[in-house]
């Protein structure tokens, strides 16, 4: 589609970034040109009112900037998960597999309910790991999923079958 166009061509390639071998997206120029941070905003809170939820997950750090208008076009909350150690209050902690070692991730506790539906954001989806963890918090706080929307996913690393599981049905949405 256009849209699609559009923000495909404000993606810039980075070869050998963060390390040799790697082509990085880079969505700056994208959040730089109004029109299309604006298309993307609207496409994704279109997924947030499509899928019924009540809460915008976002993840550190782009999951943030572009999950944060997403959650106020779309009229629901926005909940940072957040790399472990940042945030001050009671928290759910989630470690998951990096190609090497571990990481974890941390959501408090009091911001997803029972009766809340949950949209995961993020703006690429590549090994799924980030995602998967995120899911698995969701789910112990007790809250729905109600999806995983992001701008790009890297269909080659195949993410989308390491979600599947945790997903349980729910949709993942790649713009
Ligand atoms: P995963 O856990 O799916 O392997 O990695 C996803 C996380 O790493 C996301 O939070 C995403 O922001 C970041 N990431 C991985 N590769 C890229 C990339 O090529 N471009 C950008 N912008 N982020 C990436």
């Amino acid at each position: 589609t256009d849209i699609q166009e559009l923000l495909l061509s404000r993606i810039r390639d980075v070869a050998d970034y963060p390390e040799p071998g790697v082509m990085f997206k880079d969505i700056t120029p994208l959040l730089a040109d109004p029109a299309a941070f604006t298309a993307l905003t609207d496409e994704l809170a279109g997924i947030a009112q499509r899928t019924g939820a009540t809460k915008v997950v976002g993840l550190e750090a782009r999951g943030f900037i572009l999950g944060a208008p997403v959650a106020v076009r779309a009229g629901v909350g926005f909940v940072p998960v957040r790399k472990a150690g940042k945030l001050p209050g009671a928290t759910l902690r989630q470690a998951y597999d990096l190609e090497y070692g571990s990481a974890e991730i941390e959501v408090h506790a009091e911001d997803l309910t029972g009766g809340d539906r949950v949209l995961v954001v993020d703006d690429v989806l590549a090994t799924g790991g980030t995602a998967e963890a995120s899911l698995e918090l969701i789910r112990r706080s007790g809250a729905e999923v109600a999806g995983v929307a992001v701008l790009m996913e890297l269909a080659f690393l195949d993410g989308r079958t390491r979600l599947a599981r945790a997903l349980a049905g729910a949709p993942l949405e790649a713009l």
